[in-house]
Formats: structure tokens, sequence, C-alpha cells
């Protein structure tokens, strides 16, 4: 057990899904734990990010249920959608959550603080509220990210970000949505299914960077198809309100674009501001990110980091890994670097995006010789309803080792076989195993372990036509 000589053995700055998760963990184990949180218990994922998002994708999806439930012979009534019953009704499941966090935390017997906390020393933090100092052994980082409020935008003042997002009084009729990542693409679908005029506009030539190319095309194809409007290799130089209130956007190709809410979804900004780490010696990188070696550890001794104020994968499972893999180090002397290699995601558009390992670009730069395995086809769900819509399988494998190394998925419920595939990739298995696997049919899945014969070689960069 650590010294009396602190208040605490752990004191946990910031109570989202990283810092509950350690903070829980080592109370578990008897120790004297101290969690600070500023706003609300859950953070970023449950209070303004994932959780309140996919309930957003969820109402978005139900405009196209509702057409295509013609095509299976259902007559669907006069309908109407209401903004602010959904965001009360979402506002209740996210109070919902958040007692969950705190009693859970409560029950590990962690002290809970409701107060912004900035470190003083090595071993010490300050909480604002009641201006204490509490000392602790070790204390954690884990005071996440915040959306860029891109400041250098003339006009971002009148723009909104992912948090205000959540709590608009209305639906905008006509939006414009300035990025090309995981957020811009997400909200861009959430409201063009409940009925807004969107136009997102990318400064790079395909949105959805970092991602295999056929699923950035197809989902741009698809996105278009459903009336959103993509302006690439383009982006906004200004936003002023108009006189009659509305705003307008200036690109930098000329024009502008009228809208009633323009968001700005141009990446986050870890939140080290103010946080008192020169104070104890934390350094921060050149992105203002803290400084962490391969267990997490800060450039203070005693100060480790973990989740969105370091600089590595924001998802909130990487952060829920990073806390474990702390706890083990720190506190069970079982020294354990997180491991971030190979991590499977999903981008919660319409058709979803479900992909795990490398893309065929990248695979085409490590590996001498690809096989790719590519299908894409009608979902058997829109036979009926007529709908133009693509689903697309990828599976990118290293000739010489039969190795899957990349598995990419557009369509309906490609974040759920995301989580699937994540294991078959990660466990490195080959093409020969998904063959010997029986397909489930009639599924769309079943297309993973049908695809006998490569669709394309790509030898040293070059793709090869079999
Ligand atoms: P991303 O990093 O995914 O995307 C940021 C986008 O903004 C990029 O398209 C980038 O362009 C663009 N951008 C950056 N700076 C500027 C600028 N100055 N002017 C114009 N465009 C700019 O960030 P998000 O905000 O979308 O999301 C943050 C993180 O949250 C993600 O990285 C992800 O890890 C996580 N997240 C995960 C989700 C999930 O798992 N489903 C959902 C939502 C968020 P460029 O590509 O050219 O750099």
């Amino acid at each position: 057990m650590a010294t009396r000589a602190f208040d605490y053995d752990l004191f946990v700055i910031g109570g989202g899904s990283g810092g509950v998760r350690a903070a829980r963990r080592t109370a578990a184990l008897g120790r004297r734990v101290g969690i600070a949180e500023e706003y609300r218990y859950g953070g970023t994922c449950v209070i303004r990010g994932c959780v309140p998002k996919k309930l957003l994708v969820y109402a978005s999806q139900f405009s196209e249920t509702f057409e295509d439930a013609a095509g299976y012979g259902w007559t669907v009534g006069e309908r109407s959608f209401d903004w602010a019953k959904l965001i009360a009704a979402k506002d209740r499941e996210i109070d919902r959550l958040e007692g969950v966090y705190r009693r859970n935390l409560d029950r590990s017997g962690a002290e809970i603080f409701e107060s912004r906390a900035v470190i003083e020393g090595p071993h010490a933090v300050r909480l604002l509220k009641t201006d204490t100092v509490v000392t602790a052994e070790r204390i954690l980082i884990a005071a996440g990210g915040r959306a860029n409020p891109f400041a250098d935008l003339p006009g971002a003042e009148l723009c909104i970000t992912s948090n205000e997002a959540f709590h608009l009084e209305q639906l905008p009729g006509e939006i414009v949505i300035l990025g090309g990542g995981y957020i811009a693409v997400e909200f861009a679908n959430i409201f063009a299914g409940l009925g807004s005029r969107v136009t997102l506009v990318y400064r790079g030539t395909e949105i959805l960077g970092g991602f295999d190319d056929d699923l950035r095309q197809t989902l741009h194809t698809s996105m278009e198809k459903r009336g959103i409007r993509i302006l690439c290799n383009d982006t906004l130089t200004g936003v002023e309100r108009t006189p009659d209130g509305r705003l307008t956007a200036k690109l930098k190709s000329g024009g502008s674009l009228d809208a009633d809410q323009v968001m700005l979804a141009v990446g986050r900004l870890p939140n080290t501001l103010n946080l008192g780490c020169e104070a104890a010696g934390v350094e921060l990188d050149e992105k203002g990110a803290v400084r962490i070696d391969d267990h997490s550890k800060t450039t203070a001794d005693g100060i480790w980091a973990i989740g969105d104020i370091t600089n590595r994968l924001q998802l909130t499972p990487v952060a829920i890994h990073e806390a474990m893999c702390f706890v083990d180090t720190v506190f069970l002397d079982r020294p354990t670097k997180p491991d971030i290699e190979t991590v499977p995601t999903a981008v919660f558009s319409h058709p979803e995006i479900g992909t795990v390992g490398l893309t065929e670009t990248e695979a085409a730069k490590r590996f001498e010789e690809l096989e790719v395995y590519r299908t894409s086809f009608k979902p058997m769900r829109h036979t009926l309803t007529g709908r133009d819509e693509t689903m697309l399988m990828k599976l990118v494998v290293d000739a010489a080792t039969r190795v899957v190394v990349g598995a990419h998925v557009l369509g309906p419920d490609a974040g759920e076989l995301a989580q699937v595939l994540g294991i078959c990739v990660k466990a490195r298995l080959t093409k020969d195993d998904f063959d010997r696997t029986m397909a489930v049919h009639p599924t769309a899945a079943e297309e993973l372990v049908t695809m006998y014969e490569p669709t394309y070689r790509v030898r040293g960069g070059k793709t090869i036509d079999d």
C-alpha cells in the first residue's frame, strides 16, 4: 500500500471513459482513489459524442425505413418528425447513463469530486471549486479533448461544433459542414436523414482520409445519391450573419453557401490548456498533447496520461484499454504497453463503414504482392425496396503468407461486422481460414467467406488484373 504521506494513492483528472475505468479498477484493488470532473461524468463519449451520436443516427434512419416499407407491402401513414422530442429523449438517456457512471464509481469506493482540477506539482492537484489542494502519490491525466473551434476562421463564433449540434433548438433546414473526418461525415448523414439540406465542404480530394479508397469513393457516391452535396478540394474562408438572421459561408473557390447553421468538424484538440502541466514538468508535444512513453507515463515522475489528451488514437475503447494497461503497470506490477495496432473502427454514416487493418494503399507499400478480394452488390433488403444501394466488401491479403491484413466493409451493420473481423485480422488469420469457414446463409456477411478468387493483384504497387 502507498504511504499515508498522500491523501490518495491515485488522483484521476477527468471523468470520461478512460479516467473512470482507471479510477474504478484502482479503487477495487483497495487503493485510495479520488477523481475530479469539471462537467459531467461520462466524458465526451457518453455526454456529447459516441452515445448521443448513435441515438441521432438511429433517429435519422427511420425516414428511409418508412420509404422502403412500401416495397414490402406496407402503407405507412402520415409521418412527421419532432426534433425537440428526439433531443429530450436523448437527454433523458444521457442523464440515465451519467447516473450509471457515477453509481459505478461510487460503488468502487472512489471519491468523486465535481470540480475542475489543475496540477500544482508532481503530487498536488488543486480543486478549483473549493480552492483546496489534495495530494496523491500518483496522478492520472485523463482530461480528454475538445472540438477545435477553428478560431482562425473569420466568423467562427457564429458556427457550431458537435457540442452544440446535440442541443440545437430546431433542426436546421439547411446546414453546411466543414471537414471530411468521422464527425463531419456522420453528422452530414444524420442531418440529411432527418430532413436537412446538407453541404459538406472538405479541403482534401476525398472524404475520410486514412480509410480505404474504395470505401471513401463508394460512400461519397452513396451520400450524393441521398441528396448530400459534397464539395471536395475546397474550404471555408469566412462565415457571416445575413440580415435575415441566417448565415452565409464563403468558399475558397469563390461563391458562398447560405445556411441556417454552419458546423465545424475540423478535428479535436487535447484539453491541456491551463491544466498546470508545466508546473509538474509534464511536457506537451507540438500539438499540445501530453507527451507519454510506451506505458502512458508522462515526462514527470508519478504522473501518467491516457485517452484523447495524449496524441494516440482518439477512440473510446482505446482510452479504456489504456486505462486497463495503466492499472496493470502501476498497481499490479505487470508492465503492459497499450496495444493500438490493428484497431477496428466504424463510421456511423449511412451506409456504415466497418474497417480493420491496412488499407490497400498502405498494404501495397508494405508487401511485395497483394491479393485483393472485392465484391459490391445490392443488399438483399433492397431487392424489394428498389433502393439504389451498394454494399462493398474487401479483403486485402498478403500473397506471400496469405494473411488477411485488411478487411473493409461498407453497408448495413458494417460496424457490427468490424468487431468480428477485428478478431480475425488481429489473430492474423489467413485467407484459407476464411475459405474453410462455412457461410451463414442468407446474409451479406457470407460474401466474406465465399470470395474464392482474387478480384485483382497488386504487385510492386501496381494493379494486375487476374
Ligand atoms: P478527424 O481528424 O477525423 O477529421 C478532421 C477533419 O477536419 C479532416 O477531414 C481534416 O482534413 C479537416 N480539417 C482539419 N483542419 C482543418 C482546417 N484548418 N480547415 C479545413 N479542414 C480541416 O476529426 P473529427 O473532428 O471528425 O473527429 C475527431 C476524432 O474523434 C476522430 O479522429 C475519431 O478518432 C474520433 N471519432 C470517432 C468516431 C467513431 O469511432 N465512429 C466518431 C466521431 C469521432 P484533412 O483530412 O485534410 O486533415
